[in-house]
């Protein structure tokens, strides 16, 4: 008879350690402890000088309150969050320099458009996102051999993209479906970034692993079926490398940006926003690509915002289009997945552009975007 479960004779030995304790490279802002946090915001003049601002931050920390400053165009902003107790004692509106001050109402605080009160800008690697430059992202959905991510990296870059992406650890929905090729996948995109010169974006699907992917990604991504898993939120808020967090795929826009809020609350503010596809009675598509969040978010938050028509539609032929529609839309950055091989890929190949397709729409792509004031 085939057993399934371990016999009950066999003892266990004793248990290694559950987890090894991670370095935090930064401070948790909202204190977990803390039932209520609040965040103000101090809007300064436009004459303000910086002796001005530089004392207002000292002041602010000297309170045991974080200060997080934004420089637009016109005025700084000070942002200030603390335990509501401690901020509403404080007369922040008495400083010199200041014009004034309100808290953020929004549920999501430091995610909200206003406590920045411009558009944030987030490297990855030497890439910049949300700037006016719409960035490309692309390549295939799983790392699968050093000659099919060499030869992908390659040609991607030639037609202008400036990211890789590439699944080591992959969510599928079948457990017998391909997982990807976890570590060797990463030391393969580590190749395919020496030698491309591109720095690479992939999934971290579990928090036991984020040592691991964080040791090659230049960014790391959280999967649509992953958008809540908050503990995986908090320990990616906890380190300062970006991270691209992808809407769930029966998540609204508020849940995205309530699950964005969980990784700055940890500290770490470099964190881009994707739109990939809900869930709808429609059947004709994989998913409803709602680019209805991309104006929203816009406005809504100071995360770059990117889209993702391939997981959108799912559908080779009409990825271009809603690709398209993307950057007309105001995305700050496509991600498309590509294939030398679609007829071979171990996962996606259908909705995967040739490379030379893919070329081709990155020349579409460079119109639209400067249809809308933006450039490729
Ligand atoms: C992917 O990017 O390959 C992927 C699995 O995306 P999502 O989490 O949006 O399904
Ligand atoms: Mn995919």
């Amino acid at each position: 008879m085939r057993t399934i479960f371990p016999s009950p004779e066999v003892t266990p030995g004793p248990r290694p350690p559950l987890s090894v304790p991670r370095k935090t490279s930064c401070e948790p802002i909202f204190s977990t402890q803390t039932a209520n946090s609040l965040a103000m915001i101090i809007i300064t003049r436009p004459d303000a000088t910086e002796e001005q601002i530089q004392h207002i931050v000292s002041r602010i920390a000297d309170w045991g309150l974080r200060a997080e400053v934004s420089r637009g165009e016109m005025r700084v902003v000070i942002g200030v969050i603390g335990a509501e107790d401690k901020i509403r004692q404080k007369p922040l509106g008495a400083f010199p320099g200041v014009e004034s001050v309100m808290p953020v109402l929004k549920p999501y605080k430091l995610v909200s458009y206003e406590f920045r009160g411009t558009a944030s800008r987030i490297k990855v690697g030497d890439v910049v996102v949300g700037s006016k430059e719409v960035v490309i992202m692309a390549g295939p959905c799983s790392v699968e051999s050093e000659d099919q991510i060499l030869s992908i990296a390659q040609s991607i870059r030639d037609s202008g993209a400036k990211i890789l992406r590439g699944g080591a650890f992959k969510p599928r929905t079948s457990p017998y479906s391909f997982q990807g090729l976890g570590k060797v996948g990463l030391q393969l995109l580590a190749e395919a970034r020496r030698e491309s010169g591109l720095p690479i974006i992939t999934e971290v699907m579990d928090t036991k692993d984020l040592e691991l992917v964080a040791e090659y990604a230049d960014c790391l991504q959280i999967g649509a079926r992953n958008m809540q898993n908050f503990s995986l939120l908090r320990e990616v808020g906890r380190t300062q490398l970006p991270v691209m967090l992808k809407r769930g795929m029966a998540a609204s826009i508020k849940d995205l940006l309530m699950s964005a809020e969980y990784i700055l609350s940890e500290g770490n503010f470099n964190v881009l926003l994707c739109e990939r596809g809900i869930r709808t009675f429609e059947t004709m598509t994989r998913n409803t690509l709602d680019l209805n969040a991309v104006p929203v978010l816009k406005a809504e938050t100071h995360l770059p915002v990117v889209v993702d028509p391939t997981h959108g539609i799912g559908i080779r032929d009409f990825v271009p289009a809603m690709a398209l529609a993307a950057v007309a839309a105001g995305a700050d950055s496509i991600m498309i997945e590509v294939h030398n091989a679609p007829e071979f890929a171990k996962s996606d190949g259908e909705q995967s552009l040739l490379p030379k397709d893919f070329a081709d729409l990155v020349r579409r792509v460079r119109c639209v975007a400067e249809a809308v004031g933006r450039a490729v």
